[in-house]
């Protein structure tokens, strides 16, 4: 267990109170406060967070001066698109920065992208970048998951795998071709092999 010192008081406090017991400062403020003012640490507001990203520095500063350069090459804008990246796919030194990135962007809670693109800026700025602020995974599900919930599904399976049946496809029902008049009245059809549901 660690002591922090609290920055109102002065008091030393346990890293797990959740409180300074003299003075009530909360302990998420006295913990970035502590990591703001140690210099032994490098640290970035992420989505207004105060983050310690020391850990980042360290391992890219490990890495041989040319597959530093070849990451920075990966991390780069133009590797948003996605033929560029499809060239890379097999390349050894771009699978290692992705599962690097894959790391970086779990820990702080950003999309890939997002990811690839602060660990950019955070090189090109010499790992001085204050602050970075983009979409962050736990928006992005959010995000999905309001999506799925307010597609439309089919009443019977359940699948969201259905389509509009289109205007001249239910001209044809009704002029009578064969089985296409079943749609008549309908407007959508379940396209689950399983189920062909319409309604
Ligand atoms: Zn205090
Ligand atoms: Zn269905």
């Amino acid at each position: 267990m660690s002591l922090l010192k609290c920055y109102e008081c002065g008091n030393d406090v346990s890293e797990y109170a959740d409180k300074c017991p003299n003075c009530g400062c909360p302990m998420d403020k006295i913990k970035e406060f502590a990591l703001v003012h140690d210099h032994s640490k490098i640290v970035c507001k992420i989505n207004q967070e105060i983050k310690d990203i020391t850990w980042i520095k360290d391992e890219l500063m490990s890495l041989d001066e040319n597959i530093f350069q070849l990451y920075r090459k990966y991390y780069a804008p133009e590797m948003d698109d996605i033929k560029i990246r499809g060239k890379y796919i097999n390349d050894k030194i771009f699978l290692d920065s992705s599962g690097f990135k894959e790391q970086v962007y779990r820990k702080l809670d950003l999309t890939p992208k997002q990811a690839r693109h602060f660990l950019y800026q955070l090189i090109e700025s010499d790992f001085t970048l204050e602050s970075f602020d983009g979409e962050s995974m736990s928006e992005f599900n959010q995000k999905q998951r309001a999506m799925l919930a307010s597609k439309p599904k089919c009443p019977m399976c359940g699948s969201t795998n259905i389509s509009k049946i289109g205007s001249l496809n239910r001209a044809a029902s009704i002029a009578g071709f064969g089985i296409l008049s079943r749609k008549i009245g309908k407007q959508w059809q379940c396209n689950n092999p399983k189920c062909r549901h319409l309604w």
